[in-house]
């Protein structure tokens, strides 16, 4: 019997475990004798989720904004991010041909949620879509003029920005946000919420002057929140031992895409201060990760590229296992059955054509860093990688009659997305293994990104989250390019919500 544990071996492993001292958290009504400092608004996190809520909260008229980052650098998960966001009815899809809308957008994300997403929270989310890519816009972020098919969408909707990075978002909304006025401070570690006696948050106290790692280093000092707080520290990736006592299976040997600083803080503090976990098991793995790198790598950008004129084959087979652009967790959890006869990981391979791979610069990375080869022929590819040959010829064969026909019969691809484009020498070939990427779970929240007690259901005053560091909003698995905009809108809602509070 195969498990989730013997994969995990393969890839490039995490480093050891994160460091999270567990401390006790702020009670009600222990105010600070004196504060160090104040501001209208904190935001914890420079992610999508804080830098949103940090642009909006001055679009709104705050006039005393702060942004705390414990790393030595902003951005978090967001800068490693692939720089694309799914957006629904935009200028460019237009311009594309491309028929979309919120409610079709939502559609798809409740179908890959299976059952338990938030549908009033996606919706939302993507009805703030078109304001978000105005925003971004505003900021100086730049998009491609193509747009990226993302597994288990109904229409192409993933915009990327030129850098095909989320640094394209962060460094001009960083920029946008300074020259509003916001304050922002890296190496300040949030690590208390402070309440007063009727449970109201008003505060916080923040390790100033800390380095990652360092735990004891630099000062802690309070600092209070006139108008309230947000909570936007990302997701709990990089937490070995909190992510582990969700899914026992999520092991160090699991190789994961995650900055360093993604530990949960936020929600654990939170959670201290009597928040509602949601959905905190369902941890999503990337299907197109490679197990020749670490972390997000070169091989990603590569497969989200190629996935949807590409094939993904079983090596003991020489054929398809699956439709190579449904959602992540139904590739995911099919790439992880790909064994050998002892059970041990035998890594699918994607079969791309040069001819198109080449039109992305992506090609150029995974050849460079040894995470993609380049064959001749069908032959070549069934030797180096101990593949049946007569299988997977014929797969080949009939993978580009489906090409031809429009319709995949062996799958049910959406063949729209493949453009017509033929599978022929010379070919790109990637070995995919799945890594730990997201956190579909997280604390509760509301439309307004108030964060809800587990005790009453009800906001709890002064305290707002937005981000990653939430959850139950995308159920069991969440689309690709999905978190982008989402993480934005709540940071929006949650600025929005604290200047009309
Ligand atoms: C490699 C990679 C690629 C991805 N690509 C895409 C994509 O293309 N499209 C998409 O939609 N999604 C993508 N995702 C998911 C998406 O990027 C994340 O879900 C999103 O960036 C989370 O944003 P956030 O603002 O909630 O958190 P983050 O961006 O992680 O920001 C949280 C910040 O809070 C800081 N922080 C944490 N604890 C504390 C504390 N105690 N005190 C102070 N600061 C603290 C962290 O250091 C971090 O900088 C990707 C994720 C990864 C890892």
């Amino acid at each position: 019997m195969h498990n989730r544990r013997s994969f995990m071996k393969l890839g490039a492993g995490m480093a050891a475990g994160a460091m999270m001292p567990m401390v006790a958290s702020a009670k009600c009504g222990d105010e600070p004798t004196q504060w160090d400092s104040e501001h209208e608004v904190i935001i914890i996190g420079s992610g999508f989720a804080g830098l949103a809520a940090a642009v909006e909260a001055m679009r709104k008229g705050a006039k005393d904004v702060v942004v705390f980052e414990k790393m030595g650098v902003y951005g978090g998960n967001s800068t490693l991010n692939a720089g694309q966001a799914c957006f629904a009815g935009t200028e460019l899809q237009k311009k594309l041909g491309i028929k979309d809308s919120a409610e079709l957008m939502v559609k798809d994300q409740l179908k890959s949620g299976r059952g338990i997403a938030s549908e009033t929270l996606l919706r939302h989310s993507a009805e703030l879509g078109p304001y978000i890519y105005q925003m971004t816009k505003d900021c100086g972020c730049v998009y491609r003029d193509h747009i990226i098919t993302t597994g288990g969408t109904s229409a192409t909707r993933s915009h990327q920005v030129v850098e095909r990075s989320g640094s394209g978002f962060i460094r001009p909304m960083l920029d946008t946000a300074r020259k509003m006025g916001v304050k922002t401070h890296i190496r300040h570690k949030f690590e208390h919420l402070i309440r007063d006696a009727k449970g109201r948050v008003i505060g916080i106290k923040v390790r100033k002057g800390y380095h990652f790692g360092h735990e004891d280093s630099g000062e802690v000092i309070s600092v209070k929140a006139n108008r309230g707080v947000i909570i936007a520290t990302g997701g709990f990736g990089y937490n070995i031992n909190f992510r582990m006592a969700q899914d026992p299976t999520l092991t160090s040997e699991v190789g994961c895409t995650n900055a360093k600083g993604a530990t949960g803080d936020g929600l654990i503090e939170m959670l201290a201060a009597g928040a509602t976990p949601v959905h905190l098991a369902h941890i999503q793995s990337g299907p197109w990760a490679s197990p020749d790198e670490g972390g997000f790598g070169y091989g990603a950008g590569f497969s989200l590229y190629n996935f949807p004129h590409s094939i993904a084959i079983d090596r003991n087979t020489g054929q398809r296992f699956m439709n190579e652009i449904a959602d992540r967790k139904t590739r995911a959890d099919l790439e992880l059955q790909r064994r050998d006869q002892d059970g041990n990981p035998n890594p699918a391979l994607l079969i791309a054509p040069k001819h198109e791979a080449k039109k992305d610069p992506s090609m150029h990375n995974v050849l460079k860093y040894n995470v993609a080869w380049e064959f001749d022929s069908v032959e070549a590819i069934a030797k180096h990688f101990n593949v049946p040959l007569a299988p997977l010829k014929q797969q080949i064969a009939d993978w580009n009659g489906f090409v031809e026909n429009g319709e995949d019969t062996q799958f049910g691809k959406r063949m729209d997305a493949g453009r017509g484009i033929k599978l022929t020498a010379p070919f790109i070939v990637q070995r995919l293994w799945p890594k730990v990427h997201y956190c579909q779970g997280g604390i509760q929240i509301n439309t307004k990104a108030e964060v809800l007690a587990a005790k009453t259901g009800k906001p709890i005053p002064g305290l707002y989250a937005a981000g990653e560091v939430t959850g139950g909003i995308h159920g069991v698995s969440r689309l690709g390019g999905c978190s982008t905009p989402e993480c934005m809108a709540f940071g929006v809602t949650a600025a929005r919500s604290i200047m009309e509070a």
